[in-house]
């Protein structure tokens, strides 16, 4: 198994059951990689790219950026000792 999993939320794709392809045709619900993401891990997905690709010009942005994702950080960590590992992120 040489496939890279995505780190997203995400199924085996209904469409091959995970190989990827149909015989000699690539499955087109999947565009081949055996998976497909969850509606959350698509938005997931999709946020990340967001971050990667808009350039932070500004530095107090950059430093909103981490200051907010540290407090995420502790909200998920106190969410997790109380109630167990439900995950709204
Ligand atoms: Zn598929």
């Amino acid at each position: 198994m040489n496939k890279s999993t995505p780190v997203f939320e995400h199924n085996t794709c209904k469409g091959c059951g995970g190989f990827g392809h149909h015989g000699d045709n690539r499955c087109k619900g999947c565009g081949g990689s055996g998976y497909q993401l969850t509606k959350r891990g698509f938005l997931a997905a999709q946020y990340l790219r967001s971050l990667r690709t808009d350039p932070i010009t500004d530095d107090a942005k950059a430093a909103n950026l981490v200051l907010a994702l540290a407090y995420q950080a502790t909200l998920m960590r106190s969410g997790l000792q109380r109630k167990g590992a439900v995950c709204e992120h």
